[in-house]
């Protein structure tokens, strides 16, 4: 374990979640001298990688009053990236000797949960966590301090006062259904009145008579409950891939409904006897059919919804500093301070597209330095300047406001993650990103697309495999 920082002005910080984020946003505060507390409503640590066969009342998750299931990993959920590349930079995801491990380089979601623990008993975080301990209110209090309140099986509400929090809930919760984005009504207006079939009217024309069953890939778990049935799987992110593969060893026939695919690539998908490529939902009728916009036609029994989720920060009142728009979390510097709050407000984990573990290990080392006075933010209207500056390049490229986060885009053709990391491992004097771990993520992207069955299991990097073991001997665990 390494030492902390002695600091004059230790300041009492409060951690919202204990997942990967939360794990390392508090190893980094605590390394800095600060006094943490994380919050986690969970059992455990690992947030998303706790995975539950539990499913939500509502599969689709429109019911706002409905019990919320956290993690929305499937049963057979094995890692997109391999281990060597997504685990933290100090702390490196080796394969473990025992029983229970996974020594695959692209692991199953047991073997990161059990990482995750590891992590977390090296570097004794579990001691700072309040498990079962939800945060149902975090706002500004008396004197410049947050007021986050607190409730858990064995308490009432607890109102505490901290210096700074920092919000790592999470953000692949919420479904959202951009088909019923548009709509001006709210869906607690429309729950008041209509039963949940009724409201996923809104979403094709003919849903409301359509028979057959709907569900959001929030609350997929297992192909069982789809044997032989005909099922059309809508969207074209990871999920869809591999829930699309994993139904179509026991379902009658798969049919994905895609946007923006090409013409040739439409039609029945290589490899598979039972699985067809689409274009988006045209329509759907009162015999089951679901027409498509390319004039095909199925007879359906299932539709998945696998369209991604929003944002959503139940407890959080800022007073309307930091709002939820169209997926855009804003306005925040740097995707982690809002200006008028910072820094004792901050983010971590927002942007997606990314290597989530390597990042929130750099965006929490910047936080806990700037609480420390290690480092200094800008002022607010230079942090205010800089964000229109982005949204301003945002809106010239063209790109919708729900892509606020997205860090697979390209710029000039340069991968935005990669420079956002460095520019905030330069502001922290941490190296760079290793050369061999971005080269590993594109490689594994480019292999992914070639071979989607496969690419979990066949690749040609082991030079970079090689190289990353070599820099791992840097670090002793
Ligand atoms: P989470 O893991 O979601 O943790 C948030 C925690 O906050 C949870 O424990 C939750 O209980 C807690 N919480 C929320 N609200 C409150 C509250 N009000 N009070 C108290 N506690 C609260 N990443 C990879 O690197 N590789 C992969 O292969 C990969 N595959 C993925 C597959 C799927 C299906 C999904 C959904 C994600 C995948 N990811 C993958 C991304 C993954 O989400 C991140 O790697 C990372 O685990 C995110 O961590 P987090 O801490 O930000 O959020």
């Amino acid at each position: 374990m390494s030492s902390a920082v002695t600091l004059l002005t230790p300041r009492q910080v409060a951690v919202i979640g204990a997942g990967a984020a939360g794990l390392v946003a508090a190893r980094e505060i605590r390394r800095e001298g600060h006094d943490v507390v994380v919050f986690e409503k969970g059992e455990e640590v690992g947030g998303t990688w706790v995975y539950t066969a539990e499913v939500e009342s509502d599969p689709l998750g429109l019911d706002p009053k409905r019990s919320v299931v956290h993690s929305s990993l499937y049963d057979s959920l094995r890692t997109n990236l391999p281990r060597e590349c997504m685990g933290f930079r100090d702390y490196p995801f080796r394969k473990r000797e025992g029983k229970e491990r996974d020594s695959r380089r692209f692991p199953g979601h047991r073997e990161v949960l059990m990482y995750l623990q590891d992590f977390s008993a090296h570097f004794g975080i579990g001691d700072l966590v309040r498990f079962q301990t939800e945060v149902v209110f975090a706002g500004l209090g008396e004197g410049g301090k947050w007021k986050v309140t607190s409730k858990s099986p064995h308490t009432d509400r607890v109102d505490e006062l901290y210096d700074a929090v920092i919000v790592c809930n999470g953000h692949y919760v919420q479904p959202r259904l951009p088909h019923i984005l548009g709509y001006f009504l709210s869906l607690s207006f429309i729950y008041a009145f209509r039963k949940i079939k009724d409201i996923v009217l809104l979403l094709f024309p003919g849903i409301n008579a359509w028979p057959g069953k709907q569900m959001h890939s929030h609350n997929y778990r297992t192909p069982q409950p789809f044997q032989d049935q005909v099922v059309v799987l809508i969207g074209s992110s990871a999920s869809a891939v591999d829930i699309s593969r994993d139904i179509a060893i026991v379902a009658k026939e798969v049919h994905v409904a895609a946007r923006s695919v090409e013409n040739e690539k439409l039609g029945k998908m290589p490899g598979h006897e039972n699985m067809w490529l689409h274009s988006m939902i045209d329509s759907v009728h009162e015999d089951g059919t679901v027409v498509f916009q390319d004039g095909n036609a199925v007879r359906a029994d299932f539709i998945i919804h696998c369209t991604g989720y929003k944002y959503d920060f139940p407890f959080l009142d800022t007073n309307g500093e930091v709002t939820v728009d169209d997926n855009r979390v804003g306005p925040l510097y740097k995707h982690v301070f809002p200006p008028g709050l910072a820094p004792w407000l901050s983010f971590v984990g927002l942007p997606w597209k990314v290597l989530p573990f390597p990042m929130l290990e750099l965006q929490s080392k910047w936080i806990a330095r700037i609480l420390s006075n290690r480092i200094e933010l800008p002022l607010k209207e230079d942090m205010a300047e800089d964000i229109e500056a982005f949204y301003t390049s945002l809106d010239a490229t063209g790109f919708p406001k729900r892509y606020t986060h997205n860090m697979g885009l390209l710029q000039d053709c340069v991968i935005l993650q990669w420079d956002y990391n460095n520019w905030i491992a330069d502001q922290c004097e941490f190296p760079s990103v290793e050369e061999w771990r971005k080269q590993m993520y594109m490689a594994t992207s480019k292999n992914r697309v070639l071979r989607p069955e496969s690419y979990r299991d066949e690749w040609e990097d082991d030079d970079l495999v090689l190289t990353a073991q070599q820099d791992f001997a840097n670090y002793l665990i």
